[in-house]
């Protein structure tokens, strides 16, 4: 619907009254006084009556289009500028003369409705471009108004719904289905039934206003075909880790059990043959205690539960796993005074790990070049406030990292009575605090550092 013009002949009662006064008060003394001279004068009556009313229709008109004329420049303006506001530019007002007050405002008003255009189009082409993108996005996206109805969807959404969007807006979120990912958390995954797709889908949804009307926007993402192949490789790593312990224990089991079997079947038995057959079956009974030992870490990486999480001390908690370290000398650098929501055996675990491992790492290359000086810490434990809450650091002196693509692969080891658990329970455990774990060699010096962030709540 077209703007109301701003224009009114109402609007001529303030601005427009004023200039006819004005037209009319200026000329009014020196009118006032050629009648006086014309009536004071030796004239005929008929003379000075026609010369008055000459003297005052001229005025009359002179000052009645000099008013119209302005008022015309005026009304001219202010219908280019309502015709922009419209959104038409093609109208322009005629700008020859800069220097005059009205031609002046006439180049402004020109300046101003080329910017203007030039802002319209720039929108008009992002919106469009958004409009695009939104469409060609594989994840689906919904926008609901302050009472839950649809206002938009994209092609991944009608496809989800398996319906054409004509079909879908203006529905509330309860008849599309849609209702629980309007509620609860905010980003999470679950597992729907759609009419288009069933599976995992991450949820992300966030308020937006449109028109000062609270809305949200819903995105949802198939995750099952990420998840499946994350799943296979997942299964693939672990499965080449248990066959290689397996094979690890069983194949030493088999061989001297097989030795065992040809020896008892040795007629006459050589003289050692009770002494064969302890150590055989000594063998293979610590092989079976390896493999029970696998199988308990194998339980304990699978079955960590959730953390039950209390404020605790961040330097409190760095202090007392530092204090357990008894191998290698611990140094803890003072940091700021933070407290943590968190799980507190699970946090002690995680830190414990990162020790042990950096002592590992250091007395492996002590043990090369000789022993340990106390006077001075190969192992540094610091934290600071980061971004997003806390970092921790443990710092050592050892080799550094080989190889980093397997740290994190649960039972990758490369001692010779490690586990392999350590770093993938420790990974377990800040993920569940909504946190991250990395390792990297040092770049100051040889060694590793491992950084910890978790979040303060
Ligand atoms: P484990 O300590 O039983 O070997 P982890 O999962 O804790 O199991 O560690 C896996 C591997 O990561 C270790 O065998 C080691 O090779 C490497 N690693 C861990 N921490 C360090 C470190 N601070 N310096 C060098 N290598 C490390």
């Amino acid at each position: 619907m077209p703007t109301p013009h701003p224009y009114r002949k109402a609007t001529r009662v303030g601005f427009h009254r004023q200039l006819m006064r004005c037209t009319w008060i200026l000329p009014l003394p020196g009118l006032l006084a050629a009648i006086v001279l014309i009536w004071i004068g030796p004239y005929e009556r008929w003379i000075q009556w026609t010369a008055t009313s000459v003297l005052v229709l001229g005025s009359a008109t002179v000052s009645y289009i000099l008013r119209e004329r302005f008022a015309y420049s005026l009304r001219t303006l202010t219908n280019v500028i309502a015709a922009m506001r419209d959104g038409d530019f093609s109208i322009r007002p005629h700008s020859s003369n800069a220097k005059d007050p009205l031609g002046a405002l006439a180049c402004e008003i020109n300046a101003l409705g080329d910017t203007l255009r030039e802002q319209r189009l720039g929108a008009v082409e992002a919106s469009a471009l958004l409009r695009t993108a939104i469409e060609e996005m594989d994840a689906a996206i919904f926008t609901f108004d302050e009472h839950r109805r649809l206002r938009l969807a994209n092609r991944a959404a009608e496809r989800l719904l398996a319906r054409p969007v004509e079909q879908l807006l203006g529905r509330t979120a309860g008849e599309l289905g849609l209702e629980s990912c309007l509620d609860g958390e905010p980003a999470r995954v679950i597992s729907m039934t759609f009419p288009g797709a069933l599976g995992r889908f991450g949820i992300r949804r966030s308020g937006f206003r449109q028109g000062g009307r609270p809305h949200q926007l819903l995105v949802v993402t198939d995750l099952s075909r990420a998840l499946r192949d994350e799943e296979r490789q997942a299964w693939q790593r672990l499965l080449r880790v248990l066959g290689h312990e397996l094979n690890n224990s069983l194949a030493p089991i088999k061989s001297v059990a097989g030795s065992l079997e040809t020896l008892c079947r040795k007629d006459p038995k050589p003289n050692d043959w009770q002494e064969d057959i302890r150590d055989g079956l000594a063998l293979i009974s610590s092989r079976a205690d390896a493999l029970s030992r696998f199988m308990q870490a194998y339980a304990t990486l699978a079955r960590l539960p959730a953390p039950n999480r209390v404020p605790m001390s961040v330097g409190d908690w760095i202090h007392r796993v530092a204090g357990l370290e008894v191998r290698v000398p611990t140094r803890v650098s003072p940091g700021p005074d933070l407290t943590l929501e968190a799980d507190r055996d699970q946090l002690e675990q995680l830190l414990i790990n990162l020790v042990r491992n950096a002592a590992d790492a250091v007395l492996e290359v002590r043990e090369v070049s000789g022993g340990i000086d106390p006077s001075q810490a190969p192992i540094n434990i610091r934290w600071s406030r980061s971004a997003v809450g806390v970092e921790v650091c443990v710092e050592d002196e050892g080799p550094g990292i080989a190889n980093p693509t397997n740290l994190f692969v649960p039972f990758f080891t490369t001692k010779p009575k490690g586990s392999g658990i350590g770093l993938s329970l420790c990974r377990q455990i800040a993920e569940a605090h909504g946190g991250r774990l990395t390792l990297e060699s040092r770049t100051d010096r040889s060694g590793c550092i491992a950084r910890l962030s978790l979040p303060l709540s």
